[in-house]
């Protein structure tokens, strides 16, 4: 029988009405002869909140504790989401990410997806139930709850799709899509028909916050379909999938803004071998994500290197990268958090020199300066003050025609 995944987003699943909006479109896969397989995140703000609550009671909150008070979040939106569905005379059972099978690694906060043993999710849609399964969350080898990052519900839903061999995993958010821009930053901004995974792996990774980026990458490894679109209306979204028309290919496909982004600079480090290796290698001990990482050329064998990190993760890499400086004699390390990263996506950027022009012209026109800039085969990325973020993208939407894209 075909399988459909659904994920359904924090605001879709707001309130009691919500919920119920929510369950009401769920029984329509099921009436169309179809299994269904549910997964929601935390209601609104829930995990926001708990996070607050948490850091009111501790400074520091160990990631073990906060774990399973964030995975506390989706047990009450899919417990409710069951309710709703048994309302409307549907057979629904919820299950945790433990009870879905799903077993991560032991990286609190941050898990990695190691394996989903679907058994019990198999049996209950066998018995004719509905599955909702709590997202963002699984369970290590100790039987401890873990998380699988802000977010993350989207990666439970591609992995639950891919392991359970759906036809396609559904997103339901508060926006009717993937479009070229953020469009509550970027009114202009119109939304794409479809994507490809490496398009939109980039643009996720870059900050649009509409896809979990681990999810999307789940998707292109097992060519899982990935249709994101409202749960609030009936328009038809987006499809992120593998084949894109050949002429959407090969020019600039969305502006990504991150204002998560923290910047450290190292100076006055002495420009010989080992210095990268000493300062980068505890912090990947300490698992801390380096985004950018910019080194200048040397005058007189001293050299400065700056590298981003995201905001959370600030006291503790400069915590551990300080003393490291101080023992390899550079002069001092000095931290930031008022920058942010907008990037320029597309298939077609490395080959096409005058995209970084015309990036560089179009925020040098809007008067803003540009701190540190990074690429990729795929994408341009500048660094640049957080408060000109909104002037920056809406000024690239329209210096690379994106408001002209065919909906
Ligand atoms: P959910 O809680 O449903 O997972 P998110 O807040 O994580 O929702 O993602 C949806 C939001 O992503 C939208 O409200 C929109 O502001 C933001 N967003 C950022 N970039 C884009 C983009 N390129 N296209 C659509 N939405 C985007
Ligand atoms: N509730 C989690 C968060 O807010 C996970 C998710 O919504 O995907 O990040
Ligand atoms: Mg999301």
């Amino acid at each position: 029988m075909a399988l459909i995944v659904q994920k359904y987003g924090g605001t879709s699943v707001a309130d009691a009405e919500k919920i119920r909006n929510v369950a009401r479109r769920v029984t329509r896969v099921k009436d169309e002869g179809k299994q269904v397989v549910v997964v929601v995140s935390a209601m609104g703000d829930t995990t926001d909140n708990l996070i607050k609550l948490a850091y009111q009671v501790n400074e520091q909150p160990g990631d073990r504790e906060l774990d399973v008070l964030l995975s506390t979040g989706e047990l009450v939106s899919s417990t409710l989401l069951a309710l709703a569905l048994e309302s409307l005379g549907y057979k629904a059972v919820s299950l945790t990410g433990a009870q879905a099978g799903i077993h991560t690694d032991s990286s609190y906060s941050r898990a990695r997806i190691l394996r989903i043993n679907p058994k019990r999710v198999v049996n209950e849609l066998e018995k004719g139930n509905i599955v909702i399964v709590a997202g963002f969350q699984g369970v290590n080898q100790e039987m401890d709850i873990t998380t699988l990052g802000r977010g993350g519900s989207d990666t439970t839903a591609v992995a639950l799709a891919a392991s359970l061999n759906a036809e396609m995993c559904q997103i339901y958010t508060d926006v009717d899509g993937v479009y070229t821009a953020d469009p509550r930053l970027v009114p202009s901004a119109r939304k794409l028909k479809e994507i490809g995974y490496e398009e939109m792996l980039e643009l996720a990774s870059s900050g649009a916050s509409v896809m979990h980026n681990r999810a999307v990458e789940l998707g292109a490894v097992y060519n899982v379909p990935i249709l994101v679109l409202s749960s609030f209306s009936d328009s038809p979204g987006t499809i992120i999938r593998k084949e894109v028309s050949m002429e959407v290919r090969n020019k600039v496909r969305g502006i990504a803004y991150d204002t998560n982004v923290s910047k450290v600079t190292i100076v006055g480090v002495p420009d010989h071998p080992g210095i990268a290796a000493a300062i980068f290698e505890p912090l990947a001990r300490a698992n801390i994500n380096i985004d950018n990482i910019v080194q200048n050329a040397s005058i007189d064998n001293i050299t400065d290197l700056t590298f981003t990190v995201a905001r959370g993760d600030l006291i503790k890499a400069m915590s551990i990268v300080e003393p490291v400086v101080k023992s390899v004699g550079g002069t001092q390390c000095v931290a930031d958090s008022t920058s942010a990263k907008v990037s320029i996506v597309g298939t077609g950027i490395q080959n096409a020199p005058g995209y970084a022009a015309r990036m560089f012209r179009t925020l040098y026109e809007q008067g803003i300066n540009i701190q540190l800039i990074t690429t990729s085969e795929m994408r341009i990325t500048c660094i640049i003050s957080e408060d000109r973020v909104k002037d920056a993208i809406q000024a690239l939407h329209q210096a690379f025609e994106l408001e002209k894209v065919q909906p």
